[in-house]
């Protein structure tokens, strides 16, 4: 069982945590290290009852900094906002509208991590200059009469 072990870290030896474990086995800090940032979760969303089709808007939830595409209040913000996305490996399996660019959703479709990536480039400034981010692009949640919200629907992905 020892040697199998210190196998599996040889074989392991220069490779990343993404290619080489499994999401699932994935450490805490691992796992967090894998959101690069972009906003996208953080933006109001509608569902379409008919299709259950989920659309994205340009309205950023209020406690997102606009500026750094960072929660304000991270630690406690299901204590805070309490619709407030829990991304588990669990929660990954069953939801289906996390853009095409987040790393969980990647690694979880069996592609790698982008260069833009900030675990590949080393650099946060990527995500934004490889127009990831919603950084300058979304709306602050308070400014927006959120009857109007329909007309903020933004395809983020084109
Ligand atoms: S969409 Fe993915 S990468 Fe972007 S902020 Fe949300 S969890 Fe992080
Ligand atoms: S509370 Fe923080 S992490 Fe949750 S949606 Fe708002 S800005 Fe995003």
């Amino acid at each position: 069982m020892r040697i199998e072990v210190n196998m599996e870290q040889k074989l392991n030896q220069g490779f990343p945590f993404w290619k080489t474990k499994a999401l699932a086995e994935m450490t805490v800090a691992e796992w967090e290290s894998l959101c690069d940032g972009c906003g996208k979760c953080c933006l109001f969303k509608i569902e379409d009852t008919d299709t259950g089709r989920v659309h994205y808007t340009d309205i950023a939830c209020r406690m997102l900094d606009l500026n750094t595409c960072r929660c304000k209040i991270y630690e406690h913000r299901f204590e805070v906002i309490k619709d407030c996305l829990s991304l588990t490996y669990t929660k990954l399996q069953e939801i289906d509208w996390l853009p095409e660019s987040c790393a969980y959703r990647r690694l979880y479709e069996g592609k790698d991590l982008p260069s833009w990536h900030p675990l590949v480039s080393g650099s946060q400034d990527t995500v934004r200059q490889a127009s990831i981010s919603v950084c300058g692009r979304a709306l602050p949640e308070l400014s927006v009469d959120l009857l109007t919200i329909d007309d903020h629907i933004v395809d983020w992905f084109d």
